[in-house]
């Protein structure tokens, strides 16, 4: 159960549902956008409550949800569903300490989608699909770079709503198109790719702080931004970086110029977003509707 306090503005209109038939009394109804969401999507959890509450917590498909506040009386938390999550029927759990220390405890289902993932056939250089010995220590060391980056984030939401698309280009990959590589490598895309010329520019989704700016082998030149409660973007390909490690980025800000480093066919801007160490699919976040962001343009 996650603790909070302070108070919020504007308020969203959703369809709700009682937190349990017997329940009423705790004043809080639950509900979740989209209604019938699909594998690899951001589930976005809504709780509204008339009652002063002392804490506020609840999963979601093996995650602890992170709620923050939306508004009056209304609070939010985004769950990431896998790419591979069994569809069907899941368990939405959300857990209410009112503040006489009653404890309320909902559980609701949400019923998750088959996305049609599509597949796909690209030739690279060799050099990717069997990277040469005196690059694999190389590769090795990135892996726990990127490890690094993503254990820490910050505890609160330095994300603001809506989200900015970071490239203006064409969408040219989907999110969680099986691949496979010169006939034989298969993985999964874990982002969206958008098309672009060498040198325009790569715009951050969201508010946050650059945790990682590098030249990897795979992502070629990556700029990794944390947006706080374990949210993160990802940007990779680029051709040259406009911040640094520290930096404080706003939503609409130049990170960086696409290009065409590391394991691609030509340049392109892949965007990826990460949720409680799960990619989601991007298009989930920039196609959202929650209304206004309560939180101040700073
Ligand atoms: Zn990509």
């Amino acid at each position: 159960m996650s603790r909070f306090c302070g108070k919020a503005v504007a308020a969203t209109t959703v369809a709700c549902i009682w937190i349990c038939a017997a329940g009423a009394d705790s004043g809080a109804r639950v509900s979740w956008i989209p209604e019938e969401p699909e594998q690899g999507d951001a589930l976005v959890v809504d709780v509204r409550l008339d009652k002063e509450t002392s804490s506020l917590g609840g999963r979601f498909i093996d995650r602890d949800l992170i709620f923050f506040p939306w508004g009056e009386g209304a609070w939010r938390a985004f769950a990431p569903i896998p790419v591979g999550a069994r569809v069907g029927d899941r368990e939405l759990v959300v857990e209410i300490e009112l503040e006489n220390g009653t404890k309320k405890r909902s559980s609701e289902t949400v019923r998750v989608k088959a996305h049609d993932f599509d597949e796909s056939h690209l030739s690279v250089d060799p050099k990717f699909i069997q990277p040469p010995d005196e690059e694999r220590e190389r590769i090795r060391r990135e892996r726990r770079m990127i490890r690094e980056a993503f254990s820490e984030s910050a505890d609160e939401r330095l994300w603001r709503y809506p989200f900015v698309r970071s490239a203006e280009g064409r969408r040219t990959g989907r999110f969680g198109t099986r691949r496979l590589f010169n006939g034989e490598l298969r993985s999964r895309h874990m982002g969206l790719d958008l098309d672009g010329s060498p040198g325009d520019p790569i715009l951050a989704m969201s508010d946050g702080r650059v945790v990682l700016v590098h030249h990897l082998y795979y992502a070629g030149k990556a700029v990794f931004i944390d947006h706080g409660h374990e949210m993160f973007t990802v940007y990779f390909h680029l051709q040259d970086f406009e911040v640094e490690v520290g930096d404080e980025v706003s939503a609409g800000q130049r990170i960086g110029t696409i290009g065409a480093t590391g394991r691609v066919t030509g340049p392109h801007l892949h965007l990826g977003v990460r949720l409680q160490g799960r990619y989601v699919n991007p298009e989930s976040f920039l196609e959202l509707d929650i209304g206004p962001d309560p939180k101040a343009r700073r």
